[in-house]
């Protein structure tokens, strides 16, 4: 049994936070209690009891777009996306460590520049072998050959990205759940910062859509979406998409499809590549300034987009795209500060949506994602009120303790 006591509990739900006692026993916080009364009369005896010093409590975030084998950390940037396979798998558990350093205790991918790797990451998070969040594992997203060598992803060498005809699709579909992908990603749309102006252009038909959904149904896999275009998102709502990323240029129509699928579908806009693309000074001869009028027209678009698609009750969560050497792992929790600054969020809001929401995604909405009863013990202990200032999770010092399935990732030091 661990308590934690004299603790700020910010539960996850949305109500203020209040002051109380929380207990762990196992994997499972199985009290929490505004006065600690219950707790002592219960469970004191024998107890490791933390005092949390006024510390905020709350439950462990999730990445609802994470790219672990995008390989630039906070703790080691990376110019290239390219590397050996070895080198790139180290790099991969490294940042996943990193995620979990800063309270993000789950992580779905949105895609990885590995075939297998994440399958194999997740089976060493989940048997203790290795730290890393709750994981979806993916593999390598996928989108039609583009004609040339300009990749969506630059650390594919073999076109192993491509594909091509509903045939493949259905093929790789089948091939990823068989081994052991839980979600496979496809580019709907092109991406107008690695390839400009193809934000706006599809890049599957219908039909090969269907077909995907087809197989993912079949298969029990989940399909995720790159959808910058409008028709891209009305094409990823018809066909069994579960997240659809950026949904940039959503249109009424597209509005209103998102919003008659909101209790399945979550919208993840992934913004803090474009705020870290606006903010970042590029060398001396690196042009970047087709990327950042992209980044800016994104980031004015997503100010309306967001807070609309909030008003239709569809689930919006933060996170997506860090890896980059502009934009490593470790920053992560920028991303509540933009949804704060720029897209109509409260702090209480938008740590809703990166816990409670959060457990959603993982399909864990029953056992993850807020400190209650029952509940999976993923919890972050934060020195200060978070609610009131996001950005202190922004700094590492600030997270007195990690704890992901009852064990602790990260003890806190004040401990009787
Ligand atoms: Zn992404």
């Amino acid at each position: 049994m661990i308590i934690f006591k004299n603790v700020r509990i910010f539960d996850g739900t949305g109500a203020p936070p209040f002051s109380g006692v929380v207990a762990v026993k196992e994997n499972r916080i199985v009290a929490v209690s505004p006065d600690g009364a219950a707790i002592a009369a219960d469970f004191a005896v024998d107890a490791h009891v933390i005092d949390g010093e006024g510390a905020t409590l709350m439950p462990g975030m999730v990445d609802a777009h994470a790219h672990l084998t995008w390989p630039s950390s906070i703790e080691r940037p990376v110019r290239e996306m390219m590397m050996p396979p070895e080198e790139l798998a180290l790099t991969a558990a490294r940042n996943a460590r990193i995620l979990l350093d800063h309270g993000i205790t789950s992580a779905y991918s949105a895609g990885a520049l590995s075939k297998r790797l994440e399958i194999y990451l997740a089976q060493q998070f989940q048997s203790g072998g290795l730290p890393g969040p709750r994981f979806i594992p993916s593999t390598i997203e996928k989108e039609p050959p583009a004609g040339d060598d300009n990749t969506f992803n630059p650390g594919q060498s073999e076109h192993e990205h491509q594909l091509s005809g509903p045939d493949e699709i259905r093929a790789f579909i089948k091939e990823s759940a068989e081994f052991g992908a839980k979600s496979v990603k496809l580019l709907i749309s092109g991406e107008s910062q690695l390839r400009p102006g193809t934000s706006f252009e599809l890049q599957y038909t219908e039909e090969e859509l269907r077909v995907a959904h087809e197989q993912a149904s079949e298969s029990g896999i989940w399909l995720n979406g790159h959808a910058h275009a409008a028709e891209a998102v009305k094409l990823g709502v018809r066909n069994g998409f579960r997240v659809l990323y950026h949904c940039t240029h959503a249109d009424e129509e597209a509005l209103d499809m998102l919003e008659a699928r909101k209790d399945e579908i979550f919208v993840a806009p992934a913004i803090g590549v474009i705020q870290a693309m606006l903010d970042f000074t590029p060398p001396p001869g690196m042009d970047l300034s087709e990327q950042k009028a992209d980044g800016q027209m994104v980031l004015e678009r997503h100010r309306e987009l967001i807070p609309e698609l909030r008003r239709r009750g569809v689930r919006v969560l933060p996170f997506g795209d860090y890896g980059f050497p502009f934009n490593p792992h470790g920053w992560q929790a920028r991303d509540l500060d933009i949804f704060v600054k720029q897209l109509g969020f409260t702090p209480t809001d938008a740590l809703v949506a990166a816990t409670k929401l959060g457990g959603e995604l993982m399909d864990m909405g029953d056992e993850l994602g807020m400190i209650k009863p029952g509940y999976l013990a993923d919890i972050v202990l934060v020195k200060g009120d978070v609610t009131q200032d996001v950005t202190l999770l922004q700094d590492k010092s600030n997270i007195l303790a990690v704890m992901q399935d009852g064990k602790f990732h990260k003890e806190p030091r004040t401990q009787h």
